[in-house]
């Protein structure tokens, strides 16, 4: 008789959950899966994919704008934010039933409840009682950090709660200047909410090419966001005319949602690691080595819990080498290394390697490449939005080692880029492919001058 219940006990199915449960299972391990909330994590239920559909939702607004420079005319647009919600989560509970399927057709048991590490091959699951697994793999993601110490905090939302408000508000305050305060003020200011963006940095999107920075900000400003610098919320009060965001610099702003994505945090609170005894950084995360594997031998953990590199294919795939290594003898790191990624501002951002900053502090001499132009289709309408494309060349292997675009499908395209990049490409090797014609992309493979900054792109 098997010493364990289950080969595999996960926690958490989300993106990085499901990917190793179903994978183990599909090797022929006994899996059981627990999930607190609904299948399918962060990414499915309140993250990537209700964004996306929001983006798109809001991204009508400018086609339309766009449409009548093409000859047509649209009249009496508006849009129904409550029948939008509910078309979003048909979708939603689809796919969630779609994970719930995958993991059932793979053979791994699925419980719903939270769970608890009793110790190191012993969980326990409300409402289900206790199992016992010869392997652990924590994937429980992360949460919205919300400051409590801040006077009113209890009045704003998290982006958990801007996926289901019941009305949409006629103004909005975003605090945060990384990826969800960027996106959801994209998606707010098109659906027609005004829109303010308050971030205590000097520029938007730390951590990003400055070029990128400055762009991003000076097009949100452009499509009517008001983008407030170098200032952040001292308290939020309840007014007659709605909250009242005050902030540091002793100015105040209106507005009926207040909404903060200061960053996320991993979701490790009640889970009874410590009791295993699982060594946890100082924002809770569980400590992993480059297979995934904590302190202690038996347990694993993958994606956001681990606070490396937060982002859904990232998650994936180190779940995939999770499964891999220990369930199909083919020992897998997942290399972390030039991981593309896509904001989905308006307009997006795709972004692959390094920063004109952080190539220069690796490689001293760098040799950049950059254009700033008015798409075709826009400017033939009128509109003086500018894409922007800039690639960063270490100077001596002349070797690509970054590639940053703003602007329409700057994620699709930054996806095949990515693929050139990762593969070590030359510049001489990326020029030596021809342009697609007529679009955008073109632009990219047709950058031969070096650029020298004329006081441009150097933000804080
Ligand atoms: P980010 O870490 O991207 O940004 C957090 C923002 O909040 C930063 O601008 C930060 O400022 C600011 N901030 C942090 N603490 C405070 C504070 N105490 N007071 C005021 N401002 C503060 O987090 P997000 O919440 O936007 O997103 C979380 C993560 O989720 C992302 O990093 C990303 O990994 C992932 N994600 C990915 C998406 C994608 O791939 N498209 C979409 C959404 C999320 P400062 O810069 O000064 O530190």
């Amino acid at each position: 008789m098997a010493q364990y219940d289950y080969d595999l006990f996960v926690i958490g199915a989300g993106s990085g959950g499901v990917r190793a449960a179903r994978l183990a299972a599909l090797s022929g391990a006994r899996v059981l899966v627990a999930e607190e909330h609904r299948v399918g994590g962060t990414c499915v239920i309140r993250g990537c994919v209700p964004k996306k559909l929001m983006v798109y939702a809001s991204e009508f607004s400018q086609s339309f704008k766009t449409a009548h420079g093409f000859g047509w005319t649209i009249e009496n647009a508006r849009f129904d934010w409550p029948a939008f919600l509910a078309e979003k989560d048909k979708e939603i509970a689809r796919l969630s039933g779609v994970y719930v399927r995958n993991l059932e057709n793979a053979g791994a048991g699925l419980l719903h409840g939270k769970a608890r590490v009793l110790d190191a091959h012993t969980v326990d699951v409300a409402g289900h009682g206790k199992a016992t697994a010869e392997k652990l793999l924590i994937a429980t993601g992360g949460r919205p950090w919300m400051p409590a110490q801040l006077p009113g905090v209890e009045h704003a939302i998290s982006s958990n709660e801007a996926f289901h408000l019941e009305e949409l508000p006629e103004r909005i305050v975003i605090a945060g200047g990384g990826y969800i305060a960027v996106e959801f003020a994209g998606i707010f200011a098109g659906m027609g909410v005004d829109t303010t963006l308050v971030h205590r940095g000097p520029n938007i999107l730390r951590g990003f090419d400055d070029d990128i920075r400055t762009h991003v900000a000076e097009e949100m400003g452009r499509r009517g966001i008001k983008v407030v610098l170098a200032t952040q919320h001292a308290a939020i009060e309840k007014g007659p005319g709605g909250l009242v965001s005050r902030f540091a610099d002793g100015h105040h702003c209106e507005s009926e949602v207040v909404m903060f994505a200061l960053g996320r945090e991993p979701y490790t609170e009640g889970l009874g690691l410590e009791t295993a005894g699982v060594k946890l950084d100082a924002r809770g995360a569980v400590v992993v080595d480059d297979y995934s594997r904590s302190n202690v031998e038996n347990i694993w953990a993958v994606g956001d819990v681990t606070d490396r590199l937060n982002l859904t294919p990232v998650a994936i795939r180190e779940g995939h080498a999770f499964a891999d290594t220990e369930f199909y003898g083919r020992p897998t790191r997942f290399d972390h290394e030039t991981v593309a990624s896509g904001v989905f501002s308006q307009p997006p951002v795709g972004t692959v390697g390094l920063s004109e900053a952080d190539a220069r502090h690796k490689y001293g001499k760098v040799d950049i490449y950059l254009t700033r132009f008015r798409p075709m289709k826009t400017a033939f309408a009128g509109d003086d939005e500018r894409c922007l494309m800039k690639l960063v060349v270490d100077a001596a292997s002349e070797r690509i080692v970054g590639c940053h675009i703003v602007g329409p499908e700057a994620a699709e395209m930054i996806q095949m880029a990515a693929v050139a990049i990762k593969m070590g490409v030359s510049k001489a090797q990326w020029d030596a492919t021809c342009a697609v014609h007529p679009t955008l992309a073109e632009e990219l493979v047709t950058l031969r001058e070096k650029y020298v900054a004329q006081g441009l792109g150097q933000a804080a």
